[in-house]
């Protein structure tokens, strides 16, 4: 456990597990799992590592942390991520009824909260976290924009 860090702190473990992730061929997206100012889980992209499509860096936290609390409802735990969450991970994150999401980036692509279905925002979600975006914006950005570069 990781204690006392303040959320920027959270945003860059988060930012650092993207990078390490990114070394090892992943797409560079990390996800801290955080209750009561304690890190309960961190993780990465897994899809190809894993041969797991559902693998983002939000399913393999939230099923970590679930599993360490004993509980599928995290209910006074924030996330961290360094990327607008898909349509599943928004998903997810509502199920597992996250208190707070802090992002980084924007994906208008792929992006399911501010972008594309805002999945928080419809009528079929039943609970919906606050909402933080921009934390650490610009460097999961560079991070993303430099693995892209390199594998075209
Ligand atoms: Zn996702």
């Amino acid at each position: 456990m990781i204690r006392g860090l303040k959320a920027p702190s959270f945003m860059d473990l988060a930012l650092l597990t993207a990078e390490n992730a990114g070394k090892a061929g992943e797409v560079p997206i990390g996800c801290v799992v955080v209750r009561n100012n304690e890190v309960v889980a961190t993780a990465a992209n897994r899809t190809l590592t894993d041969h797991d499509p559902t693998a983002h860096a939000e399913i393999v936290a939230l099923r970590e942390a679930a599993k360490k609390i004993g509980s599928e409802r995290l209910v006074d735990c924030d996330l961290y991520v360094t990327l607008e969450p898909c349509t599943m991970c928004a998903g997810a994150i509502s199920f597992a009824r996250v208190r707070r999401l802090y992002y980084g980036a924007a994906d208008p692509k792929g992006g399911a909260v501010e972008s594309g279905v805002r999945f928080f925002a419809s009528p079929t979600c039943h609970h919906a976290p606050d909402v933080y975006s921009g934390v650490g914006e610009s460097e999961a950005a560079r991070l993303l924009k430099e693995f892209f570069r390199e594998r075209r």
